[in-house]
């Protein structure tokens, strides 16, 4: 753990000094849980961005996108329940002042008692070698099933007590686990209490109750209140999807963890209208699809799990997280969630306008069911900067840090760097870099010797360098470093951008 701890503190760390992400208002000391992009950042996010929406929206002729304003009529959260329901369970630590989501105190505890059934059949994976049977071992040794019934009562008690809104029977659960606040180590808490994650603000000159909006806490609704507007423009027929990023607002309770979870984030939502009946069979097409999406970043699978959710909320008939593996564990990246037709009916009761659908196929009006794909870009920012951070020993015993992110992912393409300031190789190397400047980010470097400069490349994540040197006025070639091999090609300038067009 101390070691995840430090790595975590190195991915922080690299993040502010590369110019990913800083802390918010620094300069005033921060504002808790709340983040800027930098100028490589806001390029890595972009992408990532662009991916989604690629592969959601432009690669789906039945999905389009939305971009629906963050401020919405107050009755609308009224409808999807927000105001009443959009609470976190909150509990205080009287010793250290300190409060905890009670929700996750538990998560936390179960997810000790699963780290110690993986330490159990490591183990064994070492001591059996080749003939290891790891489904055969879980399912039979006492105490990986002492471990895993546990957890079981576990869940299903706290489950229950979920469903119900149970507060005193939260605080009880704490209790019996024996839990204890991670700073002060006394198991004096207070009682647990709701407390609503929505930030309301005003609107217009005239102060009073019926003034007050809400920043939405997640993009979902301005889908939803533009369904018949999407559905008839586009002449959009069963099924389909709207998909939308936007920015979403949450007054987190517990806000650690660097971009994890943050008080201002952003979210990629694609809501997918169907048949009813036909929604759980798209329910099970989503979670493949969305899982298929992140291992095409070249992640490898056992970085990702599928966490399917014990407690459903009132709307939902299935729900399944999409699950990562971070710094500090496995956690909750992207939800798949089959929501029925409880939002568009919701919104009809609410409005008074009917959002329904006529099937011509069918000849019938329903309303639809829905299948929401929701992941939050930061959180995706976070996975794949972090899994991308390694320090590698070369051979001459030096370290280098590397960000080996995906090509297409990556701030800068290619860096474009004259091997000394002289002898007409910056001028050659400025023609280069404008040749490739109409297709791609490039970046260019001539300060510092050739290797500092190929470092700092690496540590930013570029593909490739292209080096510019005294052979290249008379041959017009380049060489071409790439970022994870470290292996050198000499490629025609003539061909260069084909060259790295087709790798990246
Ligand atoms: P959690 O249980 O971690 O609070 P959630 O279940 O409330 O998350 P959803 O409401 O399903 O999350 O939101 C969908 C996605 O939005 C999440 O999978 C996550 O990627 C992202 N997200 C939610 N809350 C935050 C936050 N505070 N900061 C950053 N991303 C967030």
């Amino acid at each position: 753990m101390a070691n995840q701890d430090d790595f975590f503190k190195k991915v922080v760390a690299h993040a502010k000094e590369y110019g990913f992400i800083f802390p918010s208002s620094e300069i005033y000391d921060g504002l808790a849980a709340v983040y800027d992009y930098g100028q490589l950042g806001v390029e890595l996010k972009n992408n990532i961005k662009q991916y989604w929406w690629r592969s959601m929206v432009q690669m789906h002729e039945n999905i389009v996108g939305l971009d629906s304003a963050i401020f919405m009529h107050p009755r609308i959260w009224k409808a999807s329940g927000h105001v009443d329901a959009f609470n976190d369970p909150l509990i205080d630590n009287k010793d250290s002042k300190k409060r905890y989501r009670a929700d996750v105190l538990i998560d936390d505890h179960i997810a000790k008692i699963e780290e110690k059934v993986e330490k159990e059949v490591e183990k064994a994976r070492k001591r059996f070698g080749e003939a290891f049977d790891e489904a055969q071992f879980r399912s039979t040794n006492q105490r990986v099933l002492d471990h895993q019934a546990q957890i079981d009562s576990i869940r299903e008690r706290y489950a229950s007590l979920m469903n119900d809104s149970d507060l005193a029977g939260l605080k009880q659960l704490i209790l019996d686990l024996g839990i204890v606040c991670p700073i002060s180590g006394t198991r004096n808490w207070t009682d647990v209490r709701q407390f609503n994650l929505m930030f309301a603000t005003k609107m217009g000159s005239v102060i009073d109750d019926s003034d007050t909006l809400y920043l939405r806490p997640e993009t979902a609704q301005g889908i939803f209140v533009n369904f018949l507007n999407v559905q008839k423009s586009g002449r959009m027929k069963i099924p389909f999807g709207i998909a939308q990023i936007g920015k979403a607002f949450r007054n987190e309770i517990v806000a650690r963890q660097f971009i994890f979870r943050m008080r201002e984030f952003e979210q990629m939502e694609m809501q997918f209208f169907v048949r009813p009946g036909t929604e759980l069979d798209w329910f099970r097409h989503w979670k493949e699809e969305r899982l298929q999406w992140h291992l095409a970043l070249g992640i490898p699978a056992d970085c990702y799990r599928y966490h399917d959710h014990e407690k459903l909320a009132h709307y939902a008939n299935a729900a399944t997280d999409i699950e990562f593996r971070f710094p500090f564990g496995f956690k909750e990246l992207e939800g798949i969630h089959s929501r029925t037709d409880f939002d568009l009916s919701r919104h009809s009761e609410f409005s008074g306008k009917k959002l329904q659908y006529f099937d011509s196929e069918l000849g019938e009006s329903y309303t639809p069911y829905v299948i929401e794909t929701s992941i939050g870009v930061d959180r995706t920012f976070l996975a794949i900067f972090s899994h991308s951070l390694r320090e590698e020993t070369l051979e001459d015993g030096s370290v280098r840090t590397v960000l080996g992110l995906p090509a297409m992912l990556a701030p800068y393409k290619a860096a474009v760097l004259p091997l000394v300031k002289k002898d007409g190789l910056p001028e050659k190397a400025r023609e280069v870099q404008h040749m490739l400047m109409r297709d791609m980010m490039v970046q260019y470097d001539e300060k510092d010797a050739i290797g500092r400069r190929y470092r700092r490349q690496d540590a930013i994540g570029t593909p490739f360098c292209v080096t510019v040197d005294s052979d290249t006025l008379a041959d017009g070639a380049v060489t071409v470093r790439h970022r994870d091999s470290m292996q050198q090609e000499r490629v025609a300038v003539d061909s260069l951008r084909q060259y790295l067009m087709e790798r990246l």
